[in-house]
């Protein structure tokens, strides 16, 4: 026992004792390692789902980005072919049946204009009274002519069912 080592059996069991406690604090360690890891384990799979669920939602997002850019092209497209087709449209209407119509456009929603179908407004959808009918009748061809009820300016059509042979039905 010359080893230099331990020579007091005291020292020896106190040492025993240190290892077996070392020992326990070290099984004790590597189970709280292993519950870590499986935590980590866990959160980087939540931590995969978030970043699949992310990704998804890009592609999402630049495809309505996509669309939304082909679809607000289009609009433009259409709102310059409609003012190109406005122009000269506009310019050969009377100043102030024109003012009329930009205000009428203003308060009534953006239709100031209603076709008469079927002794019905197409601007309020009302059907026109037969005193109101009886005055469209007998109005010129060529004069402007408003809906009483929601004042819109209202278009004779081929279908107005103001002829008198239409009156009968
Ligand atoms: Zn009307």
């Amino acid at each position: 026992m010359d080893q230099g080592l331990i020579t007091n059996p005291k020292d020896l069991e106190r040492m025993q004792g240190e290892l077996v406690s070392l020992q326990r604090r070290i099984s004790s360690l590597e189970d709280d390692e292993l519950e870590v890891m499986a935590r980590l384990e866990d959160a980087q799979g939540d931590l995969d789902r978030f970043a699949a669920q992310v990704a998804e939602a890009d592609e999402r997002l630049t495809a309505l980005g996509k669309s939304r850019d082909a679809r607000t092209l289009e609009v433009e497209e259409e709102l310059t072919r409609v003012a190109a087709d406005r122009g000269p449209v506009a310019e050969s209407v009377p100043e102030p049946l024109l003012a009329l119509y930009e205000r009428l456009r203003v308060s009534k929603g953006g239709v100031a204009v209603g076709a008469l179908r079927a002794r019905e407004c197409g601007g309020c959808r009302l059907s026109l009274d037969p005193s109101e009918l009886a005055q469209i009748r007998a109005a010129a061809p060529d004069e402007v002519l408003r809906h009483e009820e929601c004042q819109r300016i209202l278009v004779r059509t081929p279908e107005s069912g103001i002829s008198p042979a239409l009156d009968k039905q």
